[in-house]
């Protein structure tokens, strides 16, 4: 019986669909699917998700339940379907009642095989009742990770599908599916729809056609600008953190007469589908976006996706990322990193109204993205490893694994900032740590009484700046971690502790094109030497070298 059915499933697969084999997971799925065993489906984006549920849709009796957010794709997908003769349909906030109406009536007929519902309509008792007439086959659980608190997508809305599944009787089987989970979100599916390690299918998060660079301090409209125009006619992607920053960029990138869209949560129905279909059909090469943009886009040629400002988790990060290259062929994915961007999105995580421990979990996803702009090692690396991928070695193509430079011993230097942080009592922010340490006056480190403290000036002589940069290195490499909250303070980790008793060493790599420090350095050098010369010459400041002239002079190549 099993092999028979999945014998079926082959054949349907190249007569309706028309394609000669699965992709990997694809069949390990649509096996448990049919064998009624709940799964869960860890694939990346464009891995083929959809054909996992729909395949035992065409083969199981009854009416397949699918639930997805994403409202604005649906009746695309059903469409996609209908054309390819597979009975789909459709119900969410867009139709009118009678519509709902003809559609459920179609429902409880068994005229549908797969229906798709946001999850905002499983308390609608006429949907229950015609799925209960039809009989259901399984429930496929589209963009699962939105259930999960730890997840960066969270959706109330999502939390009401377990139970509603479990109100059948008997229940149906579910599937989950997600391209983004890491091991917590992972568990926390598992344990919603009940489903055995052992029936978890994970194809792994490695994309070997992306290559990935973290830029630091530099302007980013004109980075911006001078890559894309060296990119020339190829297809890109530009993601900002809001609406304002995505039109500014798109100003800039038309006035440099590049071929720009733009896409925004702000702008009308209409002007959103132009401008998507003007980038999927090649007719503007550069897309500026907010993270409204891409949810189950399908354009296969993007070449780069640049991150103008830092996301808010390394999820949200490496879905957007990844929709660079899906066709297999070379991409770059950069972001563009400032601390600016933390303040960004710290400050949407204090808008938000959602409960404590959503908030904590907002807070800790932030950390984690903000380590992977400050990691030393390999950026593949630290994503991969984050999204709980064990045995991950260098990729060796990133901006870290292939800049010139050397590693220098930092041990010294880490020593002195942990110790800090313990005299300290741990209770304080890397700002007064760094403060603490170079001996600054501050008021608030007087306030404190922080200037009794015994490591007080330890650094004198480096800029504060400085000090917080080598901090925010200590916390990437997880020698010190932040509290969750609003005024996270500065911990020490048991790794830190093994460098304060001096087993463990610290390396930092020093890159040998003036890396930011040095570039930062000199700025505070040439800005000192600046003010003394106005004052001999009695002018101001600006009149001998503005701000921005000297910051070029610092972040030129030596
Ligand atoms: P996901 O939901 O995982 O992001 P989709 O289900 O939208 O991905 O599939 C992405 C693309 O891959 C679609 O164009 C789909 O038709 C195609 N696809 C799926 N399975 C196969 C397969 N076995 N062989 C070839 N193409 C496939
Ligand atoms: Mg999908
Ligand atoms: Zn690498």
């Amino acid at each position: 019986m099993k092999a028979e059915q999945m014998e079926q499933a082959r054949q349907l697969l190249q007569e309706i669909y028309g394609y000669d084999s699965f992709r990997p997971g694809q069949e390990q799925v649509i096996q448990q699917v049919l064998e009624r065993i709940d799964t869960l489906a860890v694939m990346p984006t464009g891995g083929g998700k959809s054909l996992c549920y729909q395949l035992p849709a065409l083969l199981l009796e009854g009416v397949t339940l699918v639930i997805s957010p994403l409202i604005s794709l649906m009746k695309d997908q059903v469409d996609a379907l209908r054309a390819l003769g597979i009975k789909g349909s459709y119900i969410n906030s867009t139709l009118a009642r009678q519509d709902v109406t003809d559609r459920l009536n179609a429902v409880s007929a068994g005229d549908i095989d797969l229906l798709y519902v946001a999850p905002e309509r499983l308390g609608d008792e006429r949907l229950r009742r015609a799925l209960m007439q039809a009989g259901l086959a399984f429930v496929a659980v589209d963009e699962a990770h939105c259930l999960s608190q730890w997840g960066h997508d969270f959706r109330p809305s999502y939390k009401e599908i377990p139970a509603w599944i479990y109100s059948f009787q008997p229940a149906p089987s579910v599937l989950a599916l997600t391209a983004t989970a890491t091991p917590s979100v992972a568990e926390e599916l598992r344990n919603a729809f009940d489903i055995a390690p052992d029936h978890s299918v994970e194809t792994g998060f490695a994309r070997d056609n992306l290559t990935f660079h973290v830029v630091k301090g530099a302007d980013k409209a004109t980075y911006i600008d001078q890559y894309v125009k060296r990119r020339q006619q190829e297809a890109g992607i530009v993601y900002t953190a809001t609406r304002k920053e995505a039109e500014a960029l798109q100003k800039s990138l038309q006035r440099k007469g590049v071929q720009v869209g733009l896409y925004h949560g702000g702008l009308s129905e209409e002007e959103r589908r132009k401008n998507q279909e003007d980038f999927l059909y090649d007719e503007c090469q550069v897309m500026v976006a907010t993270n409204a943009f891409g949810m189950g886009i399908n354009k296969s040629n993007v070449r780069f996706v640049i991150h103008a400002s830092m996301p808010g988790s390394v999820e949200a990060y490496y879905q957007e990322a990844g929709r660079a290259g899906r066709d297999g062929a070379p991409a770059e994915c950069l972001l563009l990193f400032s601390a600016q961007d933390v303040r960004t999105q710290r400050f949407f995580i204090e808008q938000s109204d959602a409960p404590q421990d959503r908030i904590e979990a907002l807070y800790g996803m932030l950390q984690d993205m903000t380590g992977y702009c400050h990691t030393d090692g390999c950026l593949v690396e630290n994503v991969l490893s984050y999204f709980g991928e064990q045995d991950v070695s260098a990729c060796g193509r990133c901006g870290n694994c292939t800049r010139e430079g050397e590693r220098m011993d930092r041990t010294e230097d880490a020593q002195k900032v942990l110790s800090c942080v313990l005299r300290m009592r741990e209770n304080y922010g890397k700002t007064m740590i760094a403060q603490v340490l170079t001996g600054s006056r501050n008021q608030k480190v007087l306030q404190f009484k922080l200037h009794t403290v015994s490591t007080y000036g330890l650094m004198k002589g480096t800029s504060a700046k400085i000090v917080q940069g080598f901090i925010e290195f200590l916390l990437a490499e997880q020698y010190v971690r932040l509290t969750l909250d609003e005024f996270p303070k500065v911990k020490v980790t048991p790794k830190g502790a093994e460098v304060l008793r001096g087993e463990r060493r610290v390396e930092q790599f020093i890159e040998a094109s003036r890396p930011a420090e040095v570039s930062d350095k000199l700025f505070e050098v040439l800005r000192a030497c600046r003010k003394r010369l106005a004052q001999e010459e009695g002018l101001p400041p600006f009149m001998i070298f503005s701000d921005k002239t000297l910051r070029d002079m610092c972040d030129k190549q030596p």
